[in-house]
């Protein structure tokens, strides 16, 4: 055992409808769920290495398969908020995400019994632009938010902010602008990057489909050796093959379905080598 293997990391999946995925939505034609299969691979994989995870849940999902969400928290699960419909925050304004908060929230609570404490914004769209999102996930007594990446890509992403765990108050994730100093005690799970002075996405999705196994565990023991948990994610449906789907744009299939057959083994490599535990497993565990 090395210092770094005692670090735990956060696991979590962004749970959604495939075919509302940003790349997809408005391409596919073939809209079978596929949300029992998918999870499945997921839970027997977790159930496998006795690991708990973030489920962070669209609320339209919680309602259409409360079984599949009453059955992950019963596991021991923690059920976040991915928003209500899926909508990225750049295409919202305040109001209308308060509502999809409010909406999240209560499909959530009506499944579980408990209300959510984290959410992730679809599409990672939190930045500069929607840094009103802060303000409403703390009127609405969320814990932390666990959508920033710190790294400028073509989709989405943030230049320049902190790449550990940390609470708004005390650190600008904006760079040159300190509203955000304002949010009290609420705390930043941003997703996981290699070498802070490149910059390498070795979060999950796409980057761990693409990239070999073993740069996806450099990454991790990187950030671990300096005390930092690397904070993962997936969606259930990467683990599925039956959502690829044929004729669409080829840069849309590359980026949606690469790798898609080999993620479990990947999945199940990082387990068997380090520690995970959902966000509030791991906020419990540094008693932030
Ligand atoms: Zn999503």
């Amino acid at each position: 055992m090395t210092a770094a293997s005692a670090v735990a990391n956060v696991l979590s999946f962004d749970l959604e409808h495939w075919h509302t995925a940003t790349l997809l939505r408005d391409v596919v034609t073939d809209r079978t769920d596929r949300i029992d299969e998918s999870v499945t691979v997921v839970t027997d994989l977790l159930d496998e290495h006795d690991v708990r995870a973030t489920f962070f849940t669209v609320g339209e999902v919680a309602r259409e398969y409360p079984a599949v969400v009453a059955d992950l928290a019963a596991d021991g699960h923690e059920i976040a908020s991915h928003g209500h419909t899926h909508t990225p925050l750049y295409e919202l304004d305040e109001a209308t995400f308060e509502r999809e908060l409010a909406l999240s929230t209560d499909a959530i609570r009506d499944v579980t019994g408990e209300r959510p404490i984290g959410f992730r914004a679809p599409n990672f769209s939190v930045g500069p632009r929607t840094r009103w999102a802060f303000d409403a996930l703390d009127a609405a007594a969320f814990r932390y938010d666990s959508s920033l990446f710190p790294v400028r890509t073509p989709m989405y992403g943030v230049s320049g902010a902190p790449i550990r765990p940390y609470a708004l108050r005390q650190v600008r994730p904006f760079v040159g602008d300190g509203d955000v100093e304002e949010v009290d005690s609420f705390l930043e799970f941003p997703l996981a990057v290699f070498n802070p002075s490149f910059r390498l996405p070795i979060a999950g999705g796409f980057y761990a489909r693409m990239l070999p196994v073993g740069v996806l565990k450099r990454g991790i023991r990187s950030l671990n050796r300096r005390g930092i948990p690397a904070t993962l994610y997936f969606h259930p449906w990467e683990f599925n093959p039956a959502v690829v789907t044929n004729g669409i744009a080829p840069h849309k299939r590359f980026v949606s379905f690469h790798g898609i057959e080999r993620l479990e083994g990947k999945l199940d490599a990082l387990l068997d080598s380090f520690v995970f535990d959902s966000v509030q497993g791991v906020i419990d565990r540094h008693g932030w």
